[in-house]
């Protein structure tokens, strides 16, 4: 393992002032900016195919581009492909859509991804809404999932900055068309520009952003690997948070737990808003997010001191 200078000297000055309690990886005000963008009225609740969710895809490229991320897509970041809509009551059945791909590149054997879908319902004109009187009414999709695109691109940004070689490569994926099917994911997990048997476990954030302590964070997928267990062995968090086994689920994890990929899932649970015209971005809870991606920085790195993480099925 490398250790930087800077690393060095930060912990000689914890030596002398006492280490913090908890020291935060990720940035609250950073995540937040990245919430309002993603949920703001003018991306109009980023559907596929629409020119607000390019915007969207050109805006986490720009970010990966700034982290100094390789791109890793089929062309630079892009992965495009075509959502085909299955479901009514769509007129129109095949849209242009695009997975954004960037790659930490630590010249390692193995890798781990990282990833959370961009896309929401637009107006809810597409399927999906289940908000009977606002059909029609932007549905911004702060939590869904403008809230895991921000614990995306923090954590890139964490990796790409922190001045540590790490021991596994990382590919950061925000994945297009997952509310129409897992259309993204799937399509990477079908056509993958990292081979397949070269991942070490997958990481899938979809509507971290509003923690509820009552229930805590859920992470999904704790069965996938006997590894998880001495992964999440004593690791703590200021947030309450549960694992549970079961790697199908939701959302993207299940095209890569299909492949007998290692998979967890993070996610804070359904709310009234789910599917709304009202999932904004002033109802996310910042600190509790920003908590859930320090807490995942910390399972990503005792993930690293496992050199193989053996794929277990679970139901
Ligand atoms: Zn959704």
């Amino acid at each position: 393992m490398y250790f930087s200078r800077y690393a060095f000297w930060m912990m000689a000055l914890f030596v002398l002032l006492g280490t913090p309690a908890v020291l935060a990886q990720s940035s609250k005000a950073i995540l937040k900016q990245h919430i309002y963008y993603l949920a703001s009225d003018e991306m109009k609740g980023r559907e596929t195919g629409s020119a607000q969710v390019e915007q969207a895809a050109q805006y986490i490229e720009a970010a990966f581009k700034n982290y100094g991320l390789q791109p890793k897509g089929t062309d630079g970041y892009r992965q495009d492909f075509t959502a085909k809509i299955t479901r009514v009551p769509v007129t129109d059945s095949l849209r242009a859509a695009a997975n954004i791909i960037g790659f930490l590149d630590n010249g390692a054997a193995r890798t781990i991804v990282i990833g959370a879908h961009y896309d929401h319902l637009g107006h809810g004109t597409i399927g999906g809404s289940r908000d009977t009187l606002h059909i029609g009414e932007i549905h911004n999709g702060a939590d869904d999932n403008a809230s895991g695109v921000a614990g995306l691109l923090e954590l890139a940004r964490h990796y790409s900055q922190n001045e540590v070689k790490e021991s596994f490569n990382l590919l950061f994926i925000a994945f297009g068309a997952e509310e129409l099917g897992l259309l993204g994911s799937k399509h990477f997990t079908q056509n993958p520009t990292v081979p397949l048997n070269q991942i070490h476990w997958m990481l899938n954030m979809d509507m971290i952003g509003r923690y509820q302590p009552e229930n805590g964070l859920a992470i999904i997928g704790h069965g996938t690997s006997p590894a998880f267990v001495e992964i999440f062995d004593g690791v703590t968090s200021d947030i309450k948070f549960y694992t549970s086994k079961d790697g199908n689920g939701g959302s993207d994890q299940t095209s890569f737990y299909k492949k007998d990929i290692p998979v967890l899932f993070f996610h804070t649970g359904g709310h009234p808003d789910y599917h709304m015209a009202s999932d904004d971005a002033d109802k996310i809870d910042y600190k509790a997010l920003q908590s859930i991606v320090d807490l995942e920085i910390k399972i990503i790195d005792k993930s690293m001191h496992v050199a193989k993480m053996p794929f277990q099925w679970t139901n």
